[in-house]
């Protein structure tokens, strides 16, 4: 028997959320955990009521879409809207996050960051990291290996 196992499952969930993004530069998504239990989750995505560039084209300013929210970022607010505690929890991210990110990761209390994808890893998000003692970790996503869990299923 092939039972998922939960980092296939948070990743992926991560992943499906990413297929969510509605800014082309980068499809990112992103889950929080909390004791196996999936609190909140993000995409790469414009304000509330904003348009989206995928319809508008990016906000272009000193090489950066301005329009968009990160999906860490949209994760975290979430929780904030919500009133749900992110400390001690744990985030399942496509890819590596930026500083920005990174230092909001930090300062919510998450304890432990997986990742799939190296991405511009920033030297300083990596001495902050290891700073505070919150545990990054790589968990590589194999989309066709749980896809066939699926085939296997049916
Ligand atoms: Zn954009
Ligand atoms: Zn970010």
């Amino acid at each position: 028997m092939n039972r998922l196992k939960w980092d296939d499952y948070f990743m992926a969930q991560a992943h499906l959320l990413a297929l969510r993004s509605t800014c082309q530069r980068l499809s990112v998504g992103a889950t929080i955990i909390k004791d196996n239990r999936i609190i909140a989750g993000g995409y790469n995505g414009s304000v509330a009521g904003e348009v989206h560039c995928i319809d508008d084209g990016c906000l272009m300013e000193n090489g950066h879409c301005i329009r968009t929210i990160h999906a860490e970022m949209n994760a975290l607010l979430q929780c904030s809207k919500q009133g749900v505690s992110t400390d001690g929890a744990t985030i399942y991210v496509t890819h590596f996050p930026c500083l920005n990110c990174t230092k909001s990761i930090i300062q919510s209390g998450i304890k432990t960051i997986y990742y799939a994808m190296d991405y511009h890893n920033h030297s300083y998000a990596i001495q902050l990291l290891n700073q505070s003692g919150v545990k990054y970790e790589k968990v590589p996503f194999d989309a066709e290996r749980i896809g066939q869990l699926f085939l296997n299923e049916s």
